[in-house]
C-alpha cells in the first residue's frame, strides 16, 4: 500500500526549512502532498500561482531521483482536505517549544474533530530551525539576500 501524507501549510514563500521537513518525510512515505492553504481574501505575500511555481522548482531535484510529491491548493479545514484526498496523516514541522504547543493544539483539535487524522512531528533541520516564512518576507522586503533561505537556485524576486 502507498503510504501518504499530507503537509499542510502557508508556505509563503516556501522555504529550506519547509524543504528539509519534505526531505524528511519521503524517508517515511511513499507520497507527501504539500497543500498550500490559501484563503483568496487572505491573500498573503505571495500570490498562488508563484508559491506554487516556488515550490515546484523547490522540489525539482526530489522528483528528479524519483520522490513522488504533489502539490495542491485548499481552502477551509485540513480535515475536509484529508477526507477529499483519503489521506489521514498530516505532517507539521516543530522548530521551537512554542511550535510543539501550537502543533500539539491544532493536532489535537484535528483530531477531536476526526480521530482518523494522525499528526506527524518532524524536527526542523539544524540549519534551518531559526527559519520562517515571515523572516524570509522581512528580508526580501529590506532587499537583503533571500538566496540563503530557499532552496538553491531560487530567487524570489522573480516571484513576486
Ligand atoms: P502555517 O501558517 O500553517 O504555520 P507555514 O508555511 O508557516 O504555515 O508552516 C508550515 C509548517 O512548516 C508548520 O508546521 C511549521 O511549523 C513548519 N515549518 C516552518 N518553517 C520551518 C522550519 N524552518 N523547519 C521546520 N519546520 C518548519
Amino acid at each position: 500500500m502507498m503510504r501518504k501524507a499530507i503537509f499542510p501549510g502557508s508556505f509563503d514563500p516556501f522555504t529550506l526549512g519547509h524543504l528539509d521537513v519534505v526531505t524528511s518525510a519521503l524517508r517515511i512515505f511513499d507520497e507527501v502532498i504539500i497543500a498550500i492553504g490559501y484563503n483568496s481574501a487572505k491573500k498573503g505575500f505571495f500570490n498562488l500561482e508563484n508559491r506554487i511555481r516556488i515550490i515546484e522548482a523547490s522540489v525539482a531535484p526530489l522528483r528528479a531521483t524519483g520522490h513522488q510529491i504533489r502539490i495542491c491548493q485548499y481552502n477551509g479545514l485540513t480535515i475536509d482536505l484529508c477526507e477529499r484526498e483519503g489521506v489521514y496523516t498530516l505532517i507539521r514541522g516543530l522548530r521551537t517549544t512554542a511550535d510543539f504547543e501550537q502543533e500539539t493544539i491544532i493536532a489535537q483539535a484535528n483530531k477531536k474533530l476526526n480521530p482518523d487524522v494522525e499528526t506527524v512531528f518532524i524536527p526542523a533541520s539544524q540549519r534551518s530551525s531559526f527559519l520562517s516564512s515571515t523572516v524570509v518576507r522581512d528580508v526580501l522586503l529590506h532587499h537583503g539576500d533571500t538566496s540563503i533561505f530557499v532552496a538553491p537556485g531560487i530567487n524570489l524576486e522573480d516571484y513576486r
